[in-house]
């Protein structure tokens, strides 16, 4: 008991004196709150106690030092346990012995994990021998007390003690440790603590009372080691959490055939199926099952069958404890409402549980899990949507690799676009689109990709390229096409002239079969075999949940048939941005925009859009079609033209020859287009106030598309047109003149009559700040957060992949911007933005079309702040119903019909 005034350090467990609760996390860690709710369950738990977090927390405080009723707060604890144990701590007649782990709030490798049997010295060990009758287990017992100790506390190295005892074993000519006797690790014994002795300078430490506080110690200084340090920062844990040390009465699964230890899943962690799912080891400490040295056994009769295992199952060597054991299953799971990882012992018979915590699974177990708890009614349906974490269902939309074969990884790269592929090495687009043309799988290696390779990326099943971040050419547009790519692989050296990429001693030539994980980064030698994903059962039954509760819609960035029907297939209400630059690429095409922008005068340029417009005209209509009714936004042309003109000499010439253009106009004309900052160019509706010819023939395009397909559809299509990159109110109102005169035109030219709106992205920050002014005119909103991102951080979103992990790792910036919102600075704006526009005019609809329309964090920043919809490329739209899903739980914004 503390007495009034100090601090209380210490809980204890088990025994009938449970001070914890699972609720407890922060002060106990997950082990400890878990191990006392287990005991208040009822469960067998050897009892125990905990020093909480926020003693570590005053430790690094104070200079590493104790508060000094910590002492006597670990003493009663520790005679507590020796009452309840009947057995006193380095008492050689009747010795207690106890484990002590490290425990923080969430699992964290890298901190001191175990130390098993303290308590244990020369003395205590013979007691042990005499009151086991068992001499073998007790000194089997000290020789691992002994290694652990000295590894995790003292720092000494595993192997002195494994070449002792491989040289013992080779004098003996033994193959297995269990081929050791009592005598023999005895001396083992003897040789270990010479080896401390030698190692140190002074003996292993005989005294217990020093095993414990040198054991908890080590605990309380492993939480700044540097493997802990680093896994902290990439999971963004925060320091100031702590560890709590755990310290519990031993129990034994090695004192014979009538003990055991083992780990288990309350359900398959890997496929979610109801069905226990573990191994055990007969005679054994925790320590064996998942250090290999033996083979484990199943629990059940199934999981011996599924493995073709031919060792007993326990359901079969132990059915009284097993079946104890699947009752405590079948209460954990109901108690957590979740699947449990577990592990227990059985000493002599009786079943011990020494852990509990809700078990990692893979997406689809996930999935199935989530589903069937709220099936059978231990969690409501907005409980299941809150557990699947949206990003892992990209593993479900697109195959991935097998887990069980086999992979030489040659380099890794970002993780782009996923989804795993395999392929033939192609270099050129064309090529690739050739290769595949005869029925070839492609990888496509660039070293980093650009509109003109659009064709190649299409048809090849995935793309590498060895430069760009996560929001290059390579990956936006992969993404957007469900393409595996994996981007910025910079180990990887490409050599176009030679047609062969190297990297770390190997080489890869033309035609060479390699597999790319766009989920991982990862790039392989040779084929990997994947699997195919499925998008019925229970990811349609727990998407169907989803969109029965989320607020804002999910559209889609898409311009091909094909991309808008995949959308839809996954469930898009519209298309939210469609590039229509990216329709320009086709080969009908790219001859026509090339005399347009090669054209010296106004007429020149009419005539070659005048060949373009049917094409576009057919594009529309493809997609009002295919998105019959579901509201679709165009955006006019956007990216600097010198995008669309050849980069070689030799494509000049060819392009010369094909549009009857003097060679020199051609070199003339793409020196003049050269453009220092083109992000920051002659680009978005700057063209369009230069060159309105442009957007005059895509409006009407748009419309006469809308009014065909009205009139043959009988839909009501209701196009959306959007001018990039607006930064003043007076060339939005220039523009949308000349959108609205189209309008009139072809209602006039068609009879038929149509509904259209006429809105802006808002990518400048100060389009941002002047949104009151341009909604006076401007009927929606959609966030270019790409382009916004870039121009608020002043951060090229083409070149800082190259420096932006430094930053993250320096801690600049928490996540890289262009992937997340940064919600703080760009945010703001947005928030700012939505509440000028609404304030001018209320029903303005506000949307994102950046890449972070699929991004999770930031959809739940744009529900914060109400946004209309959200769009993202098609393969994210489930996961952006999710997500939005998951934002209107957590915000209470959820859709009440
Ligand atoms: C944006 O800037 O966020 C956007 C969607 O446009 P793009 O990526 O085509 O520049
Ligand atoms: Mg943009």
């Amino acid at each position: 008991m503390s007495s009034q005034g100090e601090s209380k350090w210490v809980y204890t467990f088990g025994a009938g004196a449970t001070e914890g609760r699972a609720d407890m996390k922060n002060l106990l860690g997950g082990k400890g709150a878990n191990l006392a709710e287990m005991a208040n369950l009822g469960l067998p738990v050897p009892p125990g106690f905990t020093i909480t977090t926020e003693l570590c927390t005053h430790f690094y405080a104070n200079g590493r030092a104790y508060p000094p009723e910590l002492k006597t707060q670990v003493a009663d604890a520790v005679a507590r346990l020796e009452a309840a144990m009947d057995a006193k701590f380095g008492e050689p007649a009747n010795p207690l012995l106890v484990s002590v782990r490290s425990g923080a709030r969430a699992s964290m490798p890298g901190m001191m994990d175990t130390v098993l049997n303290l308590g244990l010295n020369d003395a205590t060990a013979r007691g042990l021998a005499l009151r086991s009758g068992d001499a073998r287990f007790a000194y089997d017992s000290y020789r691992r007390f002994i290694q652990m100790y000295s590894n995790v506390v003292l720092d000494v190295d595993h192997h002195h003690f494994e070449d002792i005892l491989d040289g013992h074993k080779r004098d003996k000519n033994y193959s297995l440790d269990t081929d050791l006797t009592a005598a023999d690790w005895q001396s083992v014994i003897e040789d270990y603590k010479k080896a401390v002795e030698r190692e140190l300078g002074t003996p292993f430490p005989q005294d217990v009372q020093e095993q414990l506080w040198g054991a908890i110690g080590a605990v309380f200084g492993s939480w700044m080691n540097a493997r802990a340090i680093t896994y902290r920062r990439l999971h963004d844990i925060p320091a100031s959490w702590g560890t709590a040390v755990n310290v519990q009465c031993m129990v034994f699964g090695n004192m014979g055939e009538d003990c055991a230890t083992g780990v288990a899943f309350t359900r398959n962690p890997s496929t979610g199926e109801n069905a226990f799912y573990g191994e055990y080891l007969v005679n054994a400490q925790g320590e064996d099952v998942v250090a290999g040295i033996r083979t484990p056994q199943h629990l059940t009769v199934a999981g011996k069958i599924a493995n073709k295992s031919d060792l007993p199952a326990m359901e079969e060597v132990m059915p009284d404890v097993f079946n104890q054991l699947n009752e405590v299953r079948l209460k954990l799971e109901l108690h957590y409402r979740d699947m449990q990882d577990i592990e227990f012992t059985v000493q002599q018979n009786k079943l011990f549980m020494l852990q509990t915590r809700n078990g990692k699974r893979t997406a689809p177990a996930a999935l199935k899990i989530a589903v069937d708890l709220a099936n059978e009614g231990v969690i409501d349906r907005n409980e299941a949507i809150k557990r699947i974490d949206p990003a892992s269902l990209d593993q479900l939309l697109h195959p991935t690799l097998d887990p069980k074969a086999d992979r030489k990884v040659i380099a890794k790269g970002l993780p782009a676009s996923p989804g795993a592929a395999s392929g033939k090495v192609v270099f050129t687009a064309d090529e690739a689109e050739q290769m595949a043309g005869v029925g070839d799988a492609v990888i496509l290696c660039r070293i980093e990709t650009s509109p003109e390779d659009i064709h190649g990326m299409h048809a090849a099943r995935g793309i590498l390229t060895s430069r760009g971040g996560m929001t290059s050419h390579a990956a936006v547009v992969a993404r957007g096409m469900g393409r595996a790519c994996v981007s910025g692989a910079g180990d990887i050296r490409i050599d176009y002239k030679n047609k062969l990429m190297a990297v770390r001693g190997v080489t890869v030539k033309e035609g060479d079969i390699v597999t790319i994980d766009g989920s991982t980064g990862e790039v392989m030698l040779g084929e990997v075999p994947t699997i195919q994903p499925e998008l019925s059962g229970d990811f349609a039954t727990l998407m169907g949940w989803a969109d029965g509760i989320r607020r804002m819609k999910i559209r889609t960035n898409a311009e091909t048939p094909l991309d808008a029907r995949t959308a839809r297939k996954f469930g898009a209400e519209g298309i939210g941005l469609s590039r229509t630059e990216h329709m320009f690429f086709d080969p009908a095409r790219i001859l026509a925009v090339r005399e347009m922008i090669l054209a010296e005068s106004e007429e020149g340029r009419r005539t070659a859009l005048a060949k373009l417009e049917p094409f576009q005209k057919k594009d529309f209509v493809d997609l009002f079609t295919i998105m019959a009714g579901l509201p679709v936004t165009i955006r006019l042309l956007d990216p600097p033209l010198h995008e669309f003109l050849p980069n070689t000499e030799q494509d000049m010439d060819e392009v010369a020859k094909a549009t009857g253009t003097d060679p020199l106009r051609v070199r003339h004309r793409t020196i003049q287009l050269h453009e220092a900052n083109p992000m920051l160019g002659h680009r978005g509706c700057r063209l369009g106030i230069t060159y309105p010819e442009i957007y005059e023939m895509q409006a009407r395009a748009i419309f006469a598309a809308a009014a065909e397909v009205s009139k043959i559809s009988g839909e009501t299509v209701t196009p959306e047109v959007m001018i990039p990159l607006i930064m003043t109110k007076k060339e939005f109102d220039i523009l949308k003149a000349v959108i609205d005169k189209a309008a009139a035109e072809v209602k006039a030219a068609t009879g038929q009559s149509f509904e259209y709106l006429v809105g802006t992205m808002i990518e400048l920050p100060r389009a941002a700040l002047r949104a009151g002014d341009i909604a006076e005119t401007a009927e929606f909103f959609s966030f270019g957060t790409n382009d916004l991102t870039q121009t608020t951080f002043g951060l090229s979103r083409d070149d800082a992949g190259a420096f932006l992990p430094e930053y993250q790792r320096q801690g600049i910036l928490e996540h890289d911007p262009f992937q997340t919102l940064d919600a703080t600075g760009v945010g703001e704006l947005i928030d700012l933005a939505a509440q000028r526009g609404r304030a001018v005019r209320p029903d303005i609809k506000l949307g994102i079309c950046g890449e972070h329309g699929g991004d999770p964090a930031s959809i739940s920043f744009c529900e914060s702040i109400g946004l209309d919809y959200v769009s993202c490329s098609p393969y994210r739209v489930p996961i952006a119903r999710l997500a939005a899903a998951q934002a209107a739980l957590n915000s209470d914004t959820v859709k009440r019909d």
